[in-house]
């Protein structure tokens, strides 16, 4: 091609990029141009592909929501048949800056779930014993009525411990948090401590926030730990720029023991020891150290040397340089020959990956999420010690670094914001465990079976424990036991192995069906996505009243908002327990506060720019986020730490020798109104206002220093001082804690396309992907003399599972892996039958037994596709046989096992499963007696440092220990 015809290349592809420009400049400013323009979204015409060859036009309302289908939040457009009136498909939404347009599977498998034949449409009540699988339809109010009953009661007889909320996605910011606070319950569980706790307590301990939001398209050099590829965190939106980045020409490294999709895509694939991974991130930090590869002006400024050498010197000034020296001294030990003793990578590649990351300057992104850090005792060292490289680079709120998650993100002021709850919660937050980084929420059963509490309403909602947890046959014998639970209600919009022993089953709307609002960390940029029911917003636009999602929705699903208001409603019914005043409307005094009102009041009030925005298309807020589902508040935040503090935050003020100041005046609203954790203040009440550099106050990081934690006072003061920095040591699955016999499991990764335990009414997914064979290398299949297919027998410390093997090299030699999602399981027809095989449950005193009667089978219903099922195996729940693990630090449940593997008994069959609870009860004691408790090590007498990230906090005063 010569010159000219390059010319005329370049000139056709700028008009095509100026025409697409100008087409569709959507939020995400990229090639849009396959995407429905949005001032076409009131009638699209696509060919219907099923009438080919002829060309029938289809006419499309299109209508944008969220999908609930993982953490991500990505934009979703439904296609709503205008001839129909019903959707026909869900694809991206090219307005929202997270997702761009783009989905994964998941997304678009929404619409499985909206018209899956097996979903719950109507509430039930149990009509034979716990368990027994016998319900009787009821109606919303008898259950609504009922239940707040309960609550009231316990409300007044000051036995509010016993109310318990138990989420595992919240596809929400607060909403749910807000209702608790108003009936006065710190009852919040999450499911967090099982799922990604390590990560989040080792980037808190650095930063005082606790997930990074990394800038991959920007990076020149990527480290993963974790499959983000595929799954991970932020999967879809980091994902895509993850591959952006790429194109950009930065290089991937990426650490996991198994061959992840992620994996596949990197310069750099190693698959270390699993536990071992802080090992090798420290010998590249020690590279960094003793290269002075590490940037200088940044550390010296930003960490806290100061705080570390005072605590180990009586001096009273410091030299940076002194640090410096220590510094050498501290990590010299961490060669690439150690880490590769550890690892079981060659020590070449690790010290190549090194020189590599020395070169990305402040342009270094890196995650770490779940993966090791959910694997092993001591997990959260593995991202405090991957965030170490980041901020010796000084790569933090930088372009292509990481920035800390709660600066790109954007939670609104709601209409009502009720006090702290004035109790604390022992059970969600016992002594045992003042540092651990959300609710013990896995260790429920044992807590009440030790007797130190019951619980009277227990709800769960996008959770199902019996199968999500460890230990599932202790949460049987918990649920079934009235005398620890006296009611259980299961919100769910589907059938779930835990849903089975409820007193009520109420039907929840899917991501297409209910209103919420969120916002992550996807990139630097804060955004507000609005999930919301398309069918309510389709007809408001025509025109409608509607004021009830159960108008719109199946049968009598509901959408959860409207549930907790009317439920809060009916606790408080004449407003004398001052809780009915958080759900009274505010245009109409006496009336229930409505979802419409409540997120119009949010819109308009709260939502920077929002207002302005939406005037100019002549909308209201609320009418602009129906019509678009999303809202970029702004884009590239920068580095929120190193802002100058207003004066009018300066009043009364107190430098102290680490150069923090602290203040009087009260907070000025930030750049951004994400609730950020408040550091301690000073002895006498003044708060952390910022850090002196030079003449000038910054802003700073939310720790108790206001500074980046290189040392953690925290640790030392509660306990733990032989963590106080960064360091490497032994986990639970090292070898030296195992057996000769005994190798590991990998329990814990996740396949692209399925939903946790969300995804057994999504057809296509389960066609594509519904068992979980244990991945195992060719030279440990060939000595235990097993071959692909073959049955194998995984023994646990409280019982086995048995599963079929599948022969590979994309797992460490001696390592095995399962993933979780398979082993779905129902015990009579109330399922849901594409994807969970029936199963009989034995149980003699604590023994319990688990054996498959039928696989998954095809069966008629209103779906056509439900008689073309041809897949018979669900997988096998493993989960079941592992006991629990809390890290003592973190709370985290430590996944990793300690496993024998061999080849099955001749009798044992898929799925089969043993289990002992006696023995999980003694895993359980074994674990806890690891712990440092506040009573011994509290430094003053308080349950838990203030600082650190809770949900729902009680108010201060409750963090006080008892008076002995
Ligand atoms: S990554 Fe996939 S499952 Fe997650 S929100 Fe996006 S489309 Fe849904």
């Amino acid at each position: 091609m010569g010159n000219s015809d390059n010319k005329q290349v370049n000139a056709s592809r700028d008009e095509t990029e100026s025409r697409n420009e100008t087409f569709y400049p959507g939020p995400s400013r990229i090639h849009l141009a396959a995407f429905p323009p949005k001032e076409r979204w009131d009638d699209w015409t696509e060919l219907d592909s099923q009438a080919w060859p002829r060309r029938k036009e289809r006419h499309y309302s299109l209508v944008p929501t969220t999908c609930f289908n993982c953490e991500s939040a990505c934009g979703l457009l439904a296609y709503i048949d205008k001839a129909t009136g019903e959707i026909q498909k869900f694809e991206g939404n090219p307005e929202h800056p997270g997702s761009r347009g783009r989905n994964c599977a998941k997304g678009p498998a929404t619409l499985n779930q909206v018209t899956d034949p097996d979903r719950i449409l109507y509430p039930l009540k149990r009509a034979g014993k716990r368990g027994e699988g016998k319900w009787e339809r009821t109606t919303w109010s008898e259950a609504l009525n009922t239940i707040a009953a309960r609550i009231r009661k316990a409300i007044l007889e000051e036995r509010r411990n016993e109310i318990m909320y138990h989420v595992g996605r919240p596809g929400e910011d607060g909403f749910t948090e807000r209702i608790l606070a108003a009936w006065g319950v710190d009852g919040h569980n999450s499911h967090t401590n099982i799922c990604s706790s390590g990560s989040r307590e080792g980037y808190q301990l650095w930063m005082g926030l606790d997930r990074p939001s990394p800038d991959h398209s920007n990076a020149k050099v990527i480290l993963l730990i974790s499959a983000h590829l595929e799954s991970g965190h932020y999967f879809n939106p980091h994902a895509q720029r993850i591959i952006d980045g790429k194109a950009n020409g930065a290089k991937l490294i990426v650490f996991d023991t198994r061959l992840s999709s992620t994996a596949t895509h990197a310069d750099y694939w190693v698959a270390p020891y699993p536990g071992s991974e802080a090992a090798m991130l420290l010998a590249i930090a020690n590279y960094l150290i003793q290269n002075n590869l590490y940037n200088r002006e940044f550390v010296e400024t930003w960490w806290n040397w100061k705080e570390y050498l005072s605590s180990e010197s009586q001096e009273s000034s410091f030299e940076f340089s002194d640090f410096e020296k220590k510094l050498k001294e501290l990590y010299k030990e961490y060669t690439f020959e150690f880490a590769a003793k550890e690892s079981g990578v060659e020590a070449k590649v690790i010290e190549e990956i090194a020189k590599l990351v020395s070169t990305a300057g402040t342009q270094f992104s890196s995650h770490n999420w779940r993966s090791v850090a959910s694997g092993v005792s001591g997990g959260w060292s593995v991202a405090r010690c991957l965030f170490f490289v980041n901020a010796l680079l000084g790569a933090i709120a930088t372009e292509g670094g990481v920035y800390p998650n709660a600066w790109n993100k954007f939670v609104p002021r709601p209409i009502y914001t009720p006090p702290h709850p004035k109790m604390w919660n022992e059970t969600t937050w016992p002594r045992e465990y003042p540092l651990s980084m959300n609710e013990m929420s896995f260790l429920l059963p044992h807590f009440l079976k030790d007797g130190r509490a019951k619980i009277d309403t227990y709800f769960t909602r996008v959770y199902n424990p019996v199968w999500t947890n460890p230990d599932g046959f202790s949460w049987i014998e918990m649920l079934t036991d009235p005398d620890l639970v006296g009611c259980y209600v299961a919100l769910t919009p589907t059938w779930n192995e835990t849903s089975y022993y409820a007193d009520y089953v109420l039907p929840m709307g899917v991501g297409s069906e209910r209103h919420d609002l969120h916002s992550y960390e996807t990139h630097d940029s804060q955004w507000l996505g609005f999930r919301q029911p398309v069918m309510k917003a389709l007809k408001q636009r025509e025109g409608q009243d509607i004021k009830d999602t159960r108008d719109v929705n199946p049968g009598e699903v509901w959408e959860e908002n409207e549930f907790w208001l009317d439920l809060t409603w009916r606790i408080d019914p004449d407003g004398t327990l001052g809780i009915r005043q958080y759900a009274e409307s505010k245009k109409n005094p006496g009336e229930r506060l409505g979802v419409d009102e409540y997120y119009e009041w949010i819109f308009n009030n709260s939502v920077p720019g929002l207002p302005e925005k939406a005037a100019e298309e002549d909308l209201t807020p609320l009418e602009f986020m129906r019509r678009y589902g999303a809202f970029e508040i702004k884009n590239k935040i920068g580095k929120i730490y190193d802002e100058t503090v207003g004066a009018e935050e300066l009043e009364d003020l107190n430098v102290d020798r680490f150069g923090r100041v602290f203040t009087r005046a009260a907070k000025t609203a930030g750049p951004n109104i994400v609730p950020i954790p408040s550091p301690d203040g000073d002895e006498v009440g003044r708060r952390l206002a910022g850090i002196k550099v030079g003449d000038t106050i910054k802003r700073g990081f939310p720790t108790p220093s206001g500074k980046l934690e290189f040392f953690s006072h925290t640790l030392k003061d509660w306990g733990w001082p032989e963590y106080a920095i960064p360091t490497y040591f032994k986990s639970h699955v090292h070898p030296d804690n195992l057996e000769s016999d005994q190798t590991i499991l990998i329990s814990t990764f996740r396949l692209a396309v399925q939903i946790h335990t969300r995804s057994a009414n999504a057809k296509w997914l389960n066609e594509i992907a519904h068992t979980n064979p244990l991945w195992i290398h060719p030279s440990h299949a060939q000595k235990i003399d097993v071959e692909t297919g073959d049955l194998v027998r995984v023994e646990t410390e409280i019982g086995y599972y048995v599963v079929p093997a599948w022969v590979t090299e994309g797992i460490k030699p001696g390592i095995v892996a399962c993933s979780h999602h398979m082993g779905r399981w129902k015990l009579s027809e109330d399922g849901q039958r594409q994807f969970m095989a029936t199963v009989k449950l034995d149980r003699d005193g604590t023994e319990w037994g688990l054996k498959r009667e039928r696989g998954v089978e095809p069966f008629e219903s209103t779906d056509p596709d439900t008689l073309r099922i041809w897949w018979k195996d669900a997988g096998v729940h493993q989960n079941m046989t592992f006991p629990v693990h809390p890290d003592p630090i973190s709370g985290m449940h430590c996944w990793h096992q300690a496993v024998r593997v061999r080849a099955a008994d001749t009798d044992d069959k898929p799925g089969d499963i043993f289990v002992d609870t006696e023995k999980s009860r003694a895993v359980y004691k074994k674990w806890l007696a690891m712990t440092r408790s506040a009573d011994k090590y509290s430094p003053d007498r308080t349950r838990r440092p203030y600082w650190m990230l809770r949900p729902l906090k009680p108010a201060k005063e409750y963090y006080k220990l008892p008076e002995e």
